[in-house]
């Protein structure tokens, strides 16, 4: 043994020397686990006195639970938990010692386990478990772990002794979550800790009623005792070890850019931790803040980790420009509505409402109450559900048979969050900006609390949103760069241009911007790749994995709301009806759309309805500037011209890039069936070049036009004059087409011929004036500016009552992978800036 070294402790509170270690379950986890607990102390005890607490060992605690309800509900199972409890505790002490030492342990482990084992028997015997008799089963967790580290303290010729808690901390007897005498506590732990030899190992979690019977401080409450032990002797510090790196900005499981908080206030901790952060127990801020005594949040499995500091105030060289420090949330709450006219302006409703609450020992998380009286909203833990609602409809029994208070509403599968800072306190815009980030992500918000201190904002929503509504509020209030999702349909061109232009630009976006575009899904009718952190774009068809289930849009549109990832774009780039027909559905679950496919836009006036309607009762967006022309701006200047009050009298325009060469070439004096196989060979056309000259998808993107001016119009309303003769329909082979086609040149070259006396051309082309949309060969002035198209160009003409005399010209590329899928990206960009 080496030196020993005394302590003592004076009234004046010679602890100021002192550090309390406390040490959770999972840092005593193992052999492996305790022997680095055992490095931590004998590092620490070179310059600081200190003493240990310890939680038991990482899952006994519940094993002790489930051990004593099988036995209390006659299941024999109840010795299988024992022995497993039983054999971890003898491997650790295997592992850790051996020789006499290894006797001596395994002698004191036994006899606790054994009295453990006789007592669980006793409770399988009477079919009986009290509130005390499981306080009872549970010390036994703190009272093995406190043995077997200070065991292998000695061992390791640091001198220890084991302490129970029960002979220095008082509490009532309210055994599962008792309540400590805090000046009974203070004067026993000064008795007994006045002065000592070595490190004592104190049982954290547990304690004694007045009358000696064990008592626990509910779950998770060896940080309590730490905090009442570090108060009582005016410790210096009080060090909570634990298996995380503090308390973090938000539960890093669910939200993955959580940061660590260095600082925080004891105002906040208690906040964050009534509110569900699993860091420290609720109760364990109160009596350190009480005696000053600062609170460190230490990582045992990362040993470098700074931690948190928690302190009254803030390091002045420590600033903080966030109004909010964190978020924390409880993701199962029950609500308890209790309303009716009859509370309207009568007093005592809420105190009888409480006051039978607590005499029950029901915990209230939350309180609402609007100005009108007319409802009382209470959140509570489910476990109390239904205890609760029996306890009121007994005591409003008589207002509720008179009708003057409703039958209580219960509603359940609900989660809390609450998000707080010490600098929200008179920070205008936080919960403005709270409820946008909420509605743009189409979260309800079922009830809200906000104290007069305003540190802290509480909100009830449904329990499936909890993540997202977590990481939209935590990337609004703490990150600089927000973040889109994008699910991809369709893996063709367009999809292909896309992909490119996101990965050649994102870094851009990310720089400049402060956006990240993250595509997390793509799927086409045999392969997906999912990935909620992002798709590697530079490799992204590897990523593509035959479906085995989730089969059709359906299982897509399955699997992207079952993600429910925050701001989320759901880009449709194939040319599918079936996928245009889950816009609604994607509408009203509140994900954008983008689409280049007009078959939702241009679909049956059914379908259509039923997109607008969506879209008009969705917080989401829907955008297809690329229906209409591809890449040029043609519904946005519809919509800015109309939206701003314009009037317009027409709309003209080639928007075929096939017929618009044919025409062009044409103009120059070719001959039709000629210019048409050029066109076909050279790529131009669709592989039948009658889908192209049908005029079919012209007079879609015209049927889009009539139908963004108002007109209720299908596409049977559409006039198409097609340039597929009769006969030359239907099965005939391509290359037969294209040979018959010289039949109709000489009209063609006569048609050209006679405009031209007249100082006209011929020209594919649409309008739409009037309510009538029709297209197909006109005759258009040479100083129309559809006279002067070139190549392959598309043109739309605007004719408004601003834009009379020269009418206003959208002009350019109307068709190819880049700019479509260039359209597309710019009204996910769009949707992107009003997302976040
Ligand atoms: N062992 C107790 C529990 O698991 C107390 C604690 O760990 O702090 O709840
Ligand atoms: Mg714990």
């Amino acid at each position: 043994m080496t030196e020993v070294k005394s302590h003592f402790i004076d009234k004046e509170g010679m602890g100021g020397s002192m550090r309390i270690y406390k040490f959770g379950g999972t840092s005593l986890g193992s052999a492996g686990r305790i022997k680095k607990v055992a490095a931590i102390i004998a590092g620490a005890l070179e310059h600081d006195k200190i003493i240990i607490v310890v939680s038991a060992i990482h899952r006994v605690t519940d094993l002790l639970l489930e051990s004593a309800a099988k036995a209390c509900s006659g299941d024999c199972g109840y010795r299988v938990t024992l022995n497993e409890i039983d054999h971890l505790h003898h491997s650790i002490a295997g592992d850790l010692f051996s020789g006499d030492i290894l006797d001596s342990v395994t002698v004191t482990i036994r006899s606790e386990l054994s009295e453990l084992n006789d007592f669980v028997h006793g409770v399988f015997l009477l079919r009986e478990l009290s509130e005390k008799s499981l306080a009872r089963v549970l010390s036994y967790g703190e009272r093995l772990s406190a043995r077997l580290v200070s065991s292998y303290l000695q061992e390791q010729h640091i001198v220890s002794f084991y302490l129970d808690a029960r002979e220095v901390i008082v509490t009532d007897t309210n055994y599962a979550d008792a309540l400590v005498d805090h000046i009974a506590s203070e004067l026993k732990i000064k008795k007994r800790l006045a002065s000592f030899d070595g490190v004592p190992v104190v049982t954290g979690f547990i304690a004694a009623a007045p009358d000696g019977t064990v008592t626990t401080l509910g779950r998770g409450g060896s940080d309590y005792t730490a905090s009442i032990i570090g108060s009582a002797i005016g410790a210096r510090e009080i060090w909570i070890w634990t298996d995380v790196d503090g308390f973090f900005s938000a539960d890093p499981k669910r939200v993955r850019d959580a940061r660590i908080l260095p600082f925080i206030t004891y105002a906040e901790a208690m906040e964050l931790s009534h509110a569900g952060a699993k860091v420290l127990h609720p109760l364990a801020v109160q009596p350190a803040m009480k005696a000053g005594i600062p609170v460190l949040i230490k990582n045992s499995f990362n040993t470098t980790a700074e931690g948190t500091r928690i302190e009254r105030s803030m390091p002045p060289d420590i600033s903080r420009t966030l109004p909010v420090t964190g978020l924390s949330s409880i993701n199962k709450v029950v609500l308890l509505n209790l309303s009716g006219s009859g509370m309207v302006g009568v007093p005592g409703i809420a105190s009888r409402l409480f006051s039978c609450l607590a005499l029950n020992r029901i915990n209230i998380i939350f309180i609402s109450q609007a100005s009108s009286e007319q409802s009382i909203t209470l959140a509570i833990n489910p476990s109390q559900a239904a205890k609760a609602k029996k306890i009121l409809e007994e005591e409003f029994f008589s207002e509720i048979a008179f009708r003057q208070i409703d039958p209580l509403v219960i509603r359940r599968n609900l989660a809390m969050i609450a998000v707080v800072g010490n600098n929200m306190s008179g920070h205008p815009g936080v919960s403005a900006q709270l409820f946008e980030t909420l509605g743009k992500n189409g979260i309800n918000v079922i009830a809200v609390a906000q104290g007069a201190n305003e540190m802290n904002i509480s909100f009830v929503i449904d329990s499936l949103h909890e993540d997202k509504a977590l990481n939209c509020i935590h990337e609004s209030f703490f990150l600089s760069q927000r973040k889109v999702h994008l699910f991809i349909a369709g893996t063709g061109t367009i999809a292909r241009s896309l992909i490119g232009q996101i990965s050649a630009h994102r870094h851009n976006l990310q720089k400049d911007n402060d956006l990240d575009v993250v595509v997390c899904g793509m799927a086409n009718t045999g392969n997906i790749a999912l990935d909620d952190n992002g798709i590697d774009l530079q490799h992204w068809q590897s990523a593509l994995v035959p479906r085995k289930e989730h089969h059709d849009i359906e299982g897509y549109l399955h699997l992207i709301k079952e993600r429910n990832l925050h701001n989320t774009i759901f880009v449709d780039c194939t040319a599918s009806t079936k996928v245009a027909e889950i816009y609604p559905d994607l509408l009203l679950g509140n994900i954008s759309v983008v689409t280049a496919n007009k078959l939702g836009m241009a679909g049956h006036w059914p379908l259509y309805r039923r997109i607008k309607d969506a879209q008009r009762k969705s917080n989401a967006r829907f955008l297809y500037e690329t229906n209409v022309g591809a890449g040029l701006p043609i519904i946005n200047t519809l919509h800015d011209l109309k939206n701003s009050g314009d009037k317009i009298i027409s709309i003209e325009g080639v928007l075929s890039g096939t017929l618009s060469f044919i025409f062009n070439e044409l103009r120059k004096g070719g001959r039709f069936s000629e210019i048409v196989r050029r066109a076909q060979q050279a790529g131009y056309t669709e592989p039948d070049p009658r889908d192209d000259l049908s005029g079919a998808d012209f007079a879609r993107k015209f049927l889009i036009l009539g139908r963004e001016l108002g007109y209720t119009l299908e596409y049977g309303d559409v006039v198409c004059e097609s340039l597929v003769p009769p006969e030359y329909r239907g099965q005939m082979p391509v290359a037969e087409f294209l040979d018959r086609l010289s039949s109709v040149d000489e009209w063609f070259s006569a048609e050209t011929e006679n405009a031209a006396k007249d100082g006209m051309t011929i020209a594919y082309a649409g309008e739409i004036r009037n309510g009538k949309a029709s297209i197909g060969v006109k005759r258009v002035p040479l100083s129309s500016p559809i006279a002067g198209l070139s190549g392959s160009e598309n043109m739309v003409v605007f004719t408004t009552e601003r834009y009379l005399a020269t009418p206003l010209v959208v002009r350019g590329p109307g068709a190819g992978g880049e700019v479509t899928a260039g359209g597309v990206f710019a009204d996910i960009l769009r949707i992107a800036s009003y997302l976040v």
